[in-house]
């Protein structure tokens, strides 16, 4: 509303839902006239000084007179008699006053000072309500529509509506203040072609205290008249005392100037004002504007006066509903998020789907997910950097699960940077050992709110040069207190962050706890299984060698009896049974490899490497090969048998699968820092590798040579492999700490790497 683009209209300035002025005047409105009486109710003390235009007699000889010059002595003594138990509060009482041209009929209100009795006077006047209906059926009507109305807003709409026909004001409107002060026009009625202010907000330094505790006491103001003269009192000052009298609760009392100049900036020349209160805190005001003089009749203004107070008591009670089903709608929503969170594999998905429950939940407009080292933002936020280093600073500093704040570069200057997105706070930690965290993200009060008037127009200096108090000069004040501010966080939101913090918490260790179990689990039967693979394989070799002896004896003591084809059967048989065997001896290694404990030695890879290609080169003395050492191995702590192991797979392997005469493997290593993938591990962790110039692997077959019984190859190539080669390889690495895998270009060889931390 505040866009620079283009000619912009006459700033509008904000509602005045009161006086904007710290001291009140001590001289009364034109429309009525104040006689001070002495305590017992005998004597006019003063009188203000339009007695002669309403009562026909100056205020002079009205001085010392006693008060049965103005009235009947039944009048007269009636109130004496009420006078010892009249309060500060004016009592309305219908009087006829005796002046010399008749009787007159007036409204009279009685109140007493700490050192005066009052007595104001308004002439009675009849004004009809606006609408057809008479002032009781209004009232009537009005209260059945209060009581029924189904939500805050639309009980705050018929008072507006009632109070329009009631008083005819152009414009009626409810400013509700929040616990600042501030305030919102959340309701309003008014007639065609006036100027509307509903959905605006005005700065809490528009009401000065003095005024807001006079509303605070359920007060109604009216001023049928803003420009009208003030007049002052006969004599000026207050007689017993020698000081200008307490005129706060008269309902006479005139504006001060610099009122008449808030309202006039406003066009507005008659106001009303009635205050919603509960349980003595002003929860709001009922602010009428009319833009011509008016003045209600006294039946009109209690009848307003008695809507205010039914509305503020119905209000209480309509908010207290609406504040339960609030709750126990974001009760619902907190339950659903939690069911979601159980339910899910994903934590983070379970958070954020939909982004739109986890930011009601708090009534934030932004977030930010933080589970171990994956962060996620939702809604407005500030940048990934900046939640990074507000994380860390939290990290840091903030040693509670909870912290919430609407100022957050009170306590982390650095968030003035972002206060547009994220003045307010409110940061909950589910686990500091996993580190995972939600913060939820409020803006600047300030950037949220339609603003009245065009707050950048600057102070306004009248023709004298002197600053006029006005909506934007308030407004200047106002912002100063609210910088980088956001609305509080309110305690219902934070006690449902907390719960939700413990439902996490829970559901993380329950899955937690679930793991370990499925782990033990596991663990368990992976034993069983390993110890059932070694008895199965131990058990079966004792049947197997008896048939290939008896295969032997059969082949070498019947050879004679037996045909061809006979002889062909049992070499069948002899040979089935050996590679059977070896299968059985290669499960029994793996199965024993897995139970077998480590021993781990400071071994010179060097040696080891050598004694390995030894073996390899007297086992297959026909498959000749060159050996590339481009330098010397180190020295690490391992298990040297079973490294040596690998290694003679490895070099077996890179010289069997091949079909070039030309054959060579290299053996190497990277250094620790430069080719570790586990750059973070505690130790230094190696990199060998084994390179061939043999055929090679094709890609999708990578991952698949470490399982066990995997060959690619039919078994009469490349020599009679069982497929399990690999897999003890892996086995071994694996039990070492490292992991293993392949580079391979198919034709020109492949690479076998290892990792191997030195424990
Ligand atoms: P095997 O005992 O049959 O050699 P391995 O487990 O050692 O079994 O290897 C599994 C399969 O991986 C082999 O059958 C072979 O096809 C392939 N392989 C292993 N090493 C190499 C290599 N250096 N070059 C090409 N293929 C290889």
């Amino acid at each position: 509303m505040t866009g620079s683009n283009g000619p912009r209209a006459k700033p509008i300035p904000p509602p005045p839902l009161a006086e904007p002025l710290p001291q009140l005047a001590d001289t009364i409105q034109p429309h009525g006239v104040l006689l001070v009486l002495d305590p017992a109710a005998d004597t006019i003390l003063q009188v203000s000084e339009n007695s002669q235009t309403h009562l026909g007699v100056a205020a002079q000889p009205l001085v010392g007179a006693p008060l049965s010059t103005l009235m009947s002595p039944e009048q007269g003594e009636a109130l004496r008699r009420v006078a010892p138990a009249i309060a500060d509060r004016p009592l309305p009482l219908p009087l006829t006053v005796t002046t010399p041209a008749g009787p007159l009929p007036c409204d009279g209100f009685l109140h007493r000072t700490a050192t005066a009795l009052i007595l104001e006077l308004e002439p009675t006047i009849a004004t009809a309500p606006a609408d057809f209906l008479s002032v009781h059926g209004l009232v009537r009507q009005t209260l059945d529509r209060i009581q029924q109305a189904d939500s805050s807003l639309a009980l705050l709409q018929s008072v507006v509506a009632a109070i329009q026909d009631l008083t005819g004001y152009d414009r009626v409107l409810i400013c509700q203040f929040d616990a600042q002060g501030a305030g919102e026009v959340v309701a309003e009625a008014k007639g065609a072609g006036v100027s509307s202010f509903l959905g605006q907000r005005f700065p809490a330094t528009d009401i000065p205290p003095a005024i807001r505790e006079s509303y605070a006491q359920g007060k109604l103001r009216a001023i049928p008249q803003i420009q009208a003269e003030p007049v002052p009192l006969f004599p000026r000052l207050h007689p017993p005392t020698g000081h200008p009298l307490d005129l706060s609760r008269a309902v006479l009392r005139s504006s001060a100037p610099c009122s008449v100049a808030y309202y006039t900036n406003m066009g507005v020349a008659s106001a009303l004002v009635l205050s919603l209160c509960q349980a003595r805190t002003l929860w709001g005001v009922v602010s009428c504007h009319h833009l011509t003089p008016k003045r209600l009749s006294y039946e009109i203004r209690a009848a307003c006066e008695f809507i205010a107070q039914m509305a503020a008591s119905e209000l209480a009670n309509q908010l207290r509903q609406e504040d339960l089903q609030q709750r126990a709608k974001l009760s619902a929503l907190r339950s659903e998020l939690i069911a979601s969170i159980t339910q899910a594999h994903n934590l983070m998905d379970a958070l954020i789907q939909p982004e739109e429950r986890l930011l009601t939940l708090v009534a934030a407009s932004g977030a930010a997910i933080c589970l171990g080292h994956e962060l996620t933002l939702i809604g407005t936020t500030p940048t990934a950097d900046q939640v990074q280093a507000l994380i860390e600073w939290a990290d840091r500093h903030i040693t509670e699960p909870l912290f919430h704040t609407p100022c957050l570069s009170q306590t982390y200057p650095e968030a003035e940077a972002f206060k547009a997105t994220a003045s307010g706070l409110l940061l909950l930690r589910i686990s500091r050992v996993q580190h995972y965290l939600i913060l939820w993200f409020r803006p600047e009060v300030i950037q949220s709110i339609a603003w009245a008037g065009n707050p950048e127009a600057g102070v306004q200096v009248d023709a004298q040069g002197q600053i006029q108090l006005g909506p934007r000069t308030s407004f200047a004040l106002w912002r100063e207190t609210v910088y980088a501010t956001a609305l509080p966080w309110q305690p219902f939101e934070i006690s449902g962050a907390i719960d939700l913090r413990n439902a996490i918490v829970g559901i993380v260790l329950n899955k937690a706890d679930e793991l370990a179990r499925l782990n033990q689990e596991l663990q368990h039967s992976n034993r069983e299984l390993t110890a059932f693979a070694y008895a199965a394989a131990h058990d079966l070799k004792e049947p197997l060698r008896g048939i290939y002896n008896y295969a032997n004896i059969l082949m070498e003591d019947y050879a004679a009896i037996l045909d061809e084809d006979g002889l062909d059967y049992l070499a069948e048989i002899q040979a089935f049974s050996q590679r059977m065997e070896t299968l059985i001896n290669a499960l029994l290694r793996v199965a024993q490899l897995r139970q077998t404990q480590l021993k781990r030695s400071l071994t010179d890879l060097n040696h080891l490497l050598a004694e390995a290609v030894a073996i390899v080169r007297a086992s297959r003395p026909d498959i000749p090969f060159e050996l590339r050492l481009p330098r010397s191995l180190p020295q690490i702590q391992c298990d040297a048998p079973l490294l040596n192991e690998v290694f003679r797979n490895l070099i077996s392997n890179a010289i069997k699968y091949h079909d070039r005469p030309d054959r060579w493997v290299e053996v190497g290593y990277r250094d620790p820092d430069q080719g570790s993938r586990d750059a973070e591990a505690a130790t230094p962790t190696w990199v060998f590798y084994v390179q061939d110039n043999g055929i090679g692997i094709q890609a999708e077959h990578l991952s698949e040579v470490f399982k066990l019984f995997k060959r690619l190859h039919p078994q009469e190539r490349y020599g009679d492999g069982a497929g399990v080669g690999l897999a003890i390889v892996n086995q071994i690495i694996e039990r070492h700490g490292g992991r293993i895998w392949v580079e391979s270009t198919p034709g020109q060889g492949s690479t076998f790497f290892f990792t191997l931390a030195d424990a």
